[in-house]
């Protein structure tokens, strides 16, 4: 039998493109390794998935690192509001956030993968899990099928939406791009985009599991101020994370690839300016002036610092706030504004949230995401070479070249 789609690979993407091609009259067989679809989805926006943005196509566009003018086609015809349409009228509601983020209501993201597997259902496309592919069959410039756990399955065309390389754990080993290039596709490298960072400062590595919102973050390069930035800061064994260093974290890789040195500077109170924050140190320190200063400080940073704190500026944790000199406030004021650490590497592409790289988008119809190479041979999602900040603009990306992708390749004539 030969199947009219194959799709390979059960993420976002292929979901979408499965499910797409099936209610555009295709015959569509959905090929997944996992023992179920959608691990990544689960497990994406801190489990809520953050499914996709509200800002307008130029603005979406401009969140991507490299080729985001490849997406413009795909989300012209399939963006976030058709997105958002899509999951309501499948009744699930969702929910915009700060930075326009939108979330399933409910902030779970088994909701996201129920819906889809729901309507997956309804278009009639098959899915079978629990199988690898490990082959593309192409013959003349065609392609004609897969070998899926050792047998060859047929097909007038194939959707490649195996994802990138990062978090292996949910599927995603990076097979496409082995696929990709065994059909004569070039790859731009893969490196990790999206990645916490880290640093050989052992004081840093002791503030594990610390989150600090609303912080400011300064990134020197060589000691030269180049990124002032604002937001949330997560501290781990290695360094930092948090979404204002995973959105950083490209450009301080590239600065360290080249051997450069990288500072980040994390302002704990970026509302106050020097002025402003000596007038609060003095008003707290005469208001408590009999209390000990570390119990003082624990009213101005949360417990985990207050130790680093006391050990960097030489305060003495149990003189009493009354005692403080002008020069001993100044040093804390300095570092409250300026708490700096070398980073000195990143964490591998396992743990990035996206594969930066991938195959090389000019050899591919960005109308309807089929290789310029192979016919019959469609490649979407993470596999592509786009990647872009934290903020929905990933899946958004997937959802719509998945989409694009089921529709062409159901609509497609022979060559
Ligand atoms: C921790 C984390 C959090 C994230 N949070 C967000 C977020 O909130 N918002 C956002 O926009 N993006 C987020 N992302 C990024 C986003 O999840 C991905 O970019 C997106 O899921 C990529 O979709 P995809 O369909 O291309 O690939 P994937 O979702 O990776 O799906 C690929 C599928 O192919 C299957 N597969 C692979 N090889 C084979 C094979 N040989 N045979 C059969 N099946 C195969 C895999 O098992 C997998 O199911 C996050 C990523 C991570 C890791």
């Amino acid at each position: 039998m030969t199947h009219s789609v194959i799709v390979v690979g059960g993420g976002a993407s292929g979901l979408l493109a499965a499910g797409q091609a099936a209610l555009s009259g295709a015959e569509v067989l959905l090929l997944e390794k996992m023992k179920q679809p959608g691990n990544k989805i689960l497990i994406s926006g801190k489990g809520r998935c953050n499914i996709t943005n509200d800002s307008d196509i130029q603005e979406f566009l401009k969140h991507f690192n490299r080729n985001g003018r490849f997406l413009h086609q795909a989300f012209s015809r399939f963006f976030a509001p058709q997105l958002v349409d899509f999951f309501t009228n499948q009744g699930l509601p969702i929910v915009t956030e700060r930075g326009g983020r939108i979330f399933p209501k409910h902030g779970n993201a088994q909701d996201v993968i129920d819906t889809l597997l729901a309507w997956f259902k309804k278009t009639g496309a098959t899915l079978q899990p629990s199988s690898t592919v490990t082959k593309l069959l192409i013959d003349s410039g065609s392609v004609y099928g897969v070998i899926c756990n050792g047998q060859k399955i047929f097909a007038d065309a194939v959707i490649l939406a195996t994802g990138g390389s990062s978090y292996p754990g949910t599927g995603s080993t990076g097979d496409g791009y082995k696929f990709a290039t065994d059909a004569g596709h070039t790859l731009t490298p893969l490196c990790p985009a999206l990645v916490p960072l880290e640093t050989r400062d052992k004081h840093i590595h002791k503030l594990a599991g610390l989150d600090l919102r609303n912080t400011g973050m300064r990134i020197y390069i060589n000691g030269k101020r180049k990124i002032s930035d604002f937001g949330e800061v997560g501290f781990t064994r290695f360094g930092i994370g948090g979404p204002l260093t995973l959105t950083h974290s490209r450009f301080i890789i590239e600065n360290l690839r080249v051997k450069k040195k990288v500072t980040v500077a994390l302002d704990l109170k970026p509302a106050l300016d020097d002025a402003k924050l000596d007038a609060r140190l003095l008003r707290d320190f005469q208001k408590r002036n009999q209390e000990e200063m570390q119990s003082v400080l624990r009213g101005l940073i949360p417990q985990k610092l207050v130790a680093l704190c006391l050990n960097q500026t030489d305060l003495v944790g149990d003189k009493p706030a009354g005692e403080v000199s002008a020069k001993e406030r100044a040093r804390l004021r300095t570092w409250l504004k300026d708490l700096r650490f070398q980073i000195t590497g990143h964490r591998p592409l396992r743990e990035a949230i996206v594969t930066a790289g991938g195959v090389k988008v000019k050899e591919v119809n960005p109308n309807t995401m089929e290789s310029l190479l192979v016919n019959g041979l469609y490649l979407t999602g993470e596999l592509l070479d786009v990647d872009a900040d934290t903020g929905g603009y990933n899946l958004q990306a997937a959802f719509s070249t998945g989409w694009v992708a089921g529709k062409a390749a159901a609509e497609r004539k022979e060559p």
